[in-house]
């Protein structure tokens, strides 16, 4: 009896991963089309500044509204960009796009002070960087859109950085010498070296979602923001938090000395046309 009910649960489970594996497929085939049908877009989630208020950028988050199965979250459809090589058509597509949407804004806010001043910031996947022609695809993205390097940041994982070959150093070197920026994303939830940080040419890093939700509820929390921070200025890095939701996190990231934020206090990701109707008549 044992044996049967065992064999009967080896194919109840069987038939899940069977079902798993068929959605995994499904999921790769519709994603291949998404770029070819146009059903990527781009959400932008503005950067402040907690030192002066002010708007000092946005990040880029991509958005994939499927023909039947509606939204899909980059949660669950990047991993799958990532594994099939995807990521990079995709990543290009995004680079340009953001690129693009920046330098339209410039032209079409020119009178708003400070608009020149304003970050795009993208996340490249570790795929990107290390593809051979990464820089050459960073430099004919700024010369075709114009966007001049010093108002784009890429937002790479510890991931990249931990086990970073010379490739990847100097795709790095080349970066910085474009002017462009460079942020640690989620920084604390990835690996325990932090030996890159003095190695490589970081500006910024972006203090995880999960640390800043307990700030003022959780004394570790609290305790590894404030380590983030302290860590980040002994570099001469900039701390960016992720994810504030309340004013206390903002009272308590100010008081740590946390330069800049982002989250849906602020504003959550907004579409094109959203953003234009708000942020652009808020902020000056
Ligand atoms: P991330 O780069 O760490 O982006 C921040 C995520 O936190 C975004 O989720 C954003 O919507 C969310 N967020 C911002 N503020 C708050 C807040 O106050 N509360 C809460 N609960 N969430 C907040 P999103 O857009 O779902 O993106 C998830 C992740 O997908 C990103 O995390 C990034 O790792 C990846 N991703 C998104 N767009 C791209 C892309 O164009 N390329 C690549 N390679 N990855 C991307
Ligand atoms: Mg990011
Ligand atoms: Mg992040
Ligand atoms: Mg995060």
């Amino acid at each position: 009896r044992a044996k049967a009910k065992g064999k009967a649960c080896y194919e109840v489970f069987d038939q899940a991963m069977y079902l798993e594996t068929l959605k995994a497929i499904e999921l790769e085939s519709d994603l291949r089309l998404a770029l070819k049908r146009n059903e990527f877009t781009l959400h932008y989630q503005p950067i402040v500044s907690l030192k002066e208020n002010t708007l000092i950028g946005f990040e880029a988050l991509i958005r994939w509204q499927h023909p039947q199965k509606g939204f899909i979250s980059p949660v669950d459809f990047i991993p799958v960009a990532e594994d099939t090589g995807l990521i990079i058509p995709i990543g290009d597509w995004v680079l340009k796009e953001a690129c693009q949407q920046l330098r339209t804004w410039q032209q079409k806010f020119a009178a708003l002070p400070q608009i020149n001043s304003l970050t795009i910031s993208v996340n490249i996947a570790s795929q990107q960087i290390q593809e051979a022609n990464f820089i050459e695809k960073l430099e004919r993205v700024l010369a075709e859109t114009g966007l001049d390097g010093n108002c784009l940041i890429l937002e790479i994982t510890e991931r990249v950085l931990v086990d970073s070959g010379q490739n990847t150093n100097n795709t790095l070197a080349e970066i910085k010498r474009r002017n462009i920026k460079l942020s640690i994303d989620d920084f604390g939830t990835g690996y325990s070296s932090l030996s890159y940080l003095r190695r490589l040419p970081i500006d910024n890093l972006k203090i995880d979602r999960s640390f800043v939700e307990n700030i003022n509820s959780n004394a570790e929390s609290f305790e590894i923001v404030k380590t983030i921070i302290t860590l980040a200025h002994t570099l001469q890095l900039k701390a960016i938090a992720e994810g504030v939701e309340t004013r206390e996190q903002v009272n308590q990231l100010k008081t740590l000395g946390c330069e800049s934020a982002q989250g849906y206090l602020f504003a959550k990701p907004l579409a094109v046309k959203n953003l234009e109707s708000t942020i652009f008549i808020i902020y000056h």
